[in-house]
């Protein structure tokens, strides 16, 4: 039987489900890039920006996805042969140092495993072992999104600063931003990139590089950086093309000027109370599943866990062979484990993922969790009952 026809629901980590309104500001010929609406559009886009993100301070566009930013960011503060901090939370704080390795800096990565947030305290040891101040930067992610994930930032600022040691800040909010709770300025974050893919719910293509005085002080006296993820001209262009080192993104812009419209019309408080009533709705249904079964959250603490993408751990092969059942009988498409593997489950078929950033409302959760309940009652995987019953109780409460 199959009862996947009618409209599919994409619930991965990024690319998100995109709204109407965006892919309808999307759907135009294309726009005279020399004058006009384009252009005032644009420089319309950067204050909004820095609304979502929280900060006074400057914002430069790319056309790239969140890998693109990654190297635009560090481009901008790194020199061959410069040490760097990386606490690691899952896969993607490797994915950023790796980047920075490629550009000649020495990371030093520190390893909190694929269950945990980061441990301040050990990153200020780190700092506080540095005598000399060879350290540059400290690359944080805020959510992790293979391990789900989220660390403290504000915390981590805080002991960094008890060291006295200046390296920069930099947090890679790509799965985050426009979902859980973020404050550039307010938590003294030095450098954050985003891309627009995730809680921004714009198809990938653009991302974001937001930087303070004091990264852009380190970026003045680099002896070289590429002209093209050079983030001064950008921030400050005297010309329009210069924003985008080229044409622009254009199609991508239309639909960034949608999708910032809908989350200043709802408020950017309102969305991330929304986020974490979603959120709070998938943790009670995974605990009542894992009270008679393998279902498991795979971050314990809920303050350490993201309200934008929830990792399981379920058990090989379970994982993979619901991600199968719910997409092929059902229409909804989960995300698989990523940077799970193990010896006894190479192909992390013990694992996957829930996306829900961004685009997402209560209709979409109730009916992901009660799918994947269907998806486990089919398949013969043993778990605890009350999952719907819990998740419908948090989302009545709310
Ligand atoms: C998605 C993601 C990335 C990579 O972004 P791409 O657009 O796929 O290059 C990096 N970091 C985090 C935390 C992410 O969620």
């Amino acid at each position: 039987m199959d009862l996947s026809r009618g409209r599919p629901y994409l619930a991965i980590p990024g690319p998100s489900v995109m709204p109407e309104e965006v892919l309808r500001a999307m759907h135009r010929g294309a726009p005279n890039i020399y004058e006009g609406a384009l252009m005032e559009m644009t420089y319309g886009l950067l204050p909004d920006l820095k609304m979502v993100a929280r900060t006074q301070h400057e914002v430069a566009i790319y056309i790239a996805n969140g890998h693109g930013v990654w190297e635009a960011a560090l481009a901008n503060v790194l020199a061959p042969g410069d040490k760097i901090l990386v606490p690691a939370t899952g896969r993607f704080g490797f994915g950023w140092g790796g980047m920075a390795e490629g550009l000649g800096a020495e990371p030093k990565y520190v390893d909190f495993g694929r269950r945990n947030s980061i441990d301040v305290e050990k990153i200020a040891s780190e700092l506080d072992a540095d005598k000399n101040h060879e350290i540059k930067a400290v690359l944080a992610v805020h959510v992790d999104t293979s391990s789900s994930a989220k660390s403290d930032i504000a915390a981590l600022r805080y002991a960094m600063d008890a060291t006295g040691h200046p390296a920069l800040l930099m947090v890679d909010c790509i799965a985050s931003l426009g979902c859980d709770q973020f404050e550039m300025d307010a938590w003294g974050v030095d450098v954050m990139v985003a891309a627009c893919q995730k809680g921004l719910m714009v198809p990938p293509g653009v991302g974001f590089v937001f930087f303070n005085e004091k990264a852009a002080e380190v970026r003045k006296v680099l002896p070289r950086v590429s002209s093209y993820w050079d983030w001064s001209g950008r921030a400050q262009p005297e010309m329009y093309y210069q924003l985008f080192c080229g044409t622009a993104p254009t199609h991508h812009l239309f639909g960034l000027r949608a999708a910032l419209d809908m989350i200043k019309d709802e408020g950017l408080e309102n969305v991330w109370a929304r986020h974490e009533v979603l959120a709070k709705a998938i943790w009670a249904a995974s605990e009542a599943w894992g009270a008679g079964g393998p279902f498991e959250l795979n971050i314990a603490d809920p303050a350490a866990r993201s309200h934008a993408v929830t990792a399981l751990r379920i058990g090989a092969p379970y994982g993979t062979a619901l991600r199968r059942w719910t997409q092929d009988k059902a229409g909804l498409t989960l995300g698989i484990g990523l940077g799970m593997a193990t010896e006894d489950d190479p192909g992390s078929d013990g694992f996957f993922r829930f996306g829900h950033m961004g685009h997402v409302n209560a209709q979409m959760i109730l009916g992901l969790l009660a799918t994947v309940q269907s998806g486990m009652v089919a398949l013969d995987i043993p778990h605890g009952s009350g999952g719907i019953e819990a998740a419908s109780a948090v989302l009545a409460r709310a």
